[in-house]
């Protein structure tokens, strides 16, 4: 039996490039076993050690969920569609870890109703003639409360189009600065805020745009110890970050608070979509129980990003967002919606509520926040030797016999690499290894250092015992040998 596989961004680097592959198969195992048959690098992103297909990769046959088919075992027949759709965590440098979070509540206004001002009635108008809206819809719109957590690509838009709509109150988590590599997507901010506070910025902006709205600044991390203090004060919770950490949080204090969630997340040209509420339908958790492994999905910083794209999904996520205080229309509560930018495609998949979700079913496992980022793999400590970028520099200038191996993408490399470096994509090491002698001296190379200690730890897994990781990457690089280097 033919069947076609759809590859998702994050893994087409190990189908060279494919978006979709053919191939022959009876069941999802066989046919999953044959595409990394032909793309070995595929094998540990799909099974675990075993041989069984991960957990963290949700599987459908023609749009719907494996596990509630026939799981490995479902049969398949010529001209069906297999789906691999992996979690994401893209969006914006939201918030994990544990620093003060200031709270700047303000009490919220009784919410008789009240008739709408002049000013009122003249700001809203063109959503006031929507029957669906009405002046009770607004009167509605402007008592809710709204916390969208990640001032960046999704909450840029997100933040813009709930003030406009006049959502009442607007709390922001976020803990960053403004800097200039991120004017070309979020579009809260201008280029004299480089270096100011995010949500000090986002605040003047907001203001500027809704004066009526309270704009609520919690400037800090969201995290296990102030989730609940901090989530209990909204109605509905926006999830605009790029770390699984606080994907994790976020639902799962919003599942124990009993409150939607709109979720949405962005890797390259691709965006996922949906709602999340565990008194009526599936959360975060019943999709993906448990995380990728650090690492395994690049983030934005490292995979790119097109500004458009963060503001295509942020905006459902608002039109979500609008519809749920409204009551309105049909939420994708029980739907994830996929976008592919680069064909301009939207696919819809069924998300049902597991029956063995660890939050959300009957008899839960977890009934409490946890470590989210232990939870997560985040903030290991790498493993295996390191080199510091003086140290390298030192060895490079005694003209040591070192072999630099880049694990970045083509695009990076082109943009500055160190001279003498060899480029071999992380993606692509488990193909090339015949190109690297276990003889040799090898310091790893990437943007961070993140990528590289991966890669140095997969070639020590193969047999390499001389390999070093650069501490800190090419940034490092940078901010002690050579700041004359393009940083990106
Ligand atoms: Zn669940």
């Amino acid at each position: 039996m033919t069947v076609k596989i759809e590859i998702p961004t994050a893994l087409r680097s190990f189908t060279e490039g494919a978006p979709r592959v053919e191939v022959e198969g009876s069941t999802v195992a066989e046919a999953l076993r044959a595409l990394a048959d032909r793309f070995q690098g595929l094998r540990r992103h799909l099974f675990t050690e075993d041989g069984h297909v991960r957990s963290f990769v949700s599987i459908y046959v023609n749009d719907e969920d494996i596990r509630y088919l026939g799981r490995e075992t479902t049969p398949v027949k010529g001209g069906d569609t297999l789906r691999i759709v992996p979690s994401i965590a893209g969006g914006s440098p939201g918030a994990v870890a544990y620093p003060s979070l200031s709270r700047l509540d303000r009490p919220t206004a009784p919410s008789a109703p009240k008739a709408l001002s002049r000013e009122q009635l003249k700001r809203y108008s063109r959503q006031l003639l929507l029957p669906e809206v009405g002046a009770a819809g607004q009167r509605k719109l402007l008592d809710s409360k709204v916390l969208v957590v990640g001032a960046g690509g999704l909450g840029s838009p997100l933040a813009l189009y709930l003030a406009a709509a006049g959502v009442g109150k607007l709390g922001l988590v976020d803990f960053d600065t403004v800097d200039e590599s991120n004017l070309q997507r979020q579009i809260l901010y201008t280029t004299p805020d480089v270096g100011r506070a995010k949500l000090q910025a986002a605040e003047d902006h907001l203001r500027a745009l809704n004066p009526e709205v309270a704009i609520v600044r919690h400037d800090g991390r969201l995290t296990s110890a102030n989730a609940f203090e901090l989530l209990s004060g909204y109605d509905v919770v926006v999830d605009g970050t790029d770390n699984f950490p606080t994907r994790y949080l976020v639902n799962d204090a919003s599942v124990l608070l009993r409150k939607p969630v709109v979720y949405g997340s962005i890797y390259r040209f691709e965006g996922q979509v949906t709602v999340f509420d565990a008194r009526t339908g599936p959360c975060y958790r019943c999709l993906y129980p448990e995380p990728p492994p650090a690492g395994l999905v690049p983030s934005c910083a490292e995979g790119g990003v097109l500004g458009v794209l963060p503001g295509i999904i942020g905006t459902l996520q608002a039109l979500e967002t609008l519809k749920i205080l409204l009551g309105k229309g049909e939420t994708l509560l029980g739907r994830l919606l996929l976008f592919d930018g680069l064909t301009n495609s939207f696919h819809e998949l069924k998300v049902r509520k597991s029956p063995d979700c660890p939050i959300c079913s009957p008899t839960p496992t977890q009934t409490k926040l946890i470590d989210y980022e232990a939870f997560c793999g985040v903030g290991a400590p790498p493993s295996g030797p390191e080199i510091t970028a003086q140290e390298l520099k030192g060895q490079l200038d005694a003209r040591a016999p070192v072999v630099l191996v880049d694990v970045r993408e083509p695009g990076e490399f082109d943009l500055y690499h160190l001279p003498g470096s060899r480029l071999i994509p992380r993606a692509q090491l488990a193909d090339r290894l015949g190109e690297l002698s276990t003889a040799d001296d090898l310091v790893l190379v990437c943007k961070m250092g993140g990528r590289s200690a991966q890669a140095s730890e997969f070639l020590r897994s193969m047999g390499f015992v001389k390999v070093r990781n650069l501490k800190g990457g090419l940034d490092a690089w940078a901010a002690d040998v050579d700041p004359s280097i393009p940083s990106y």
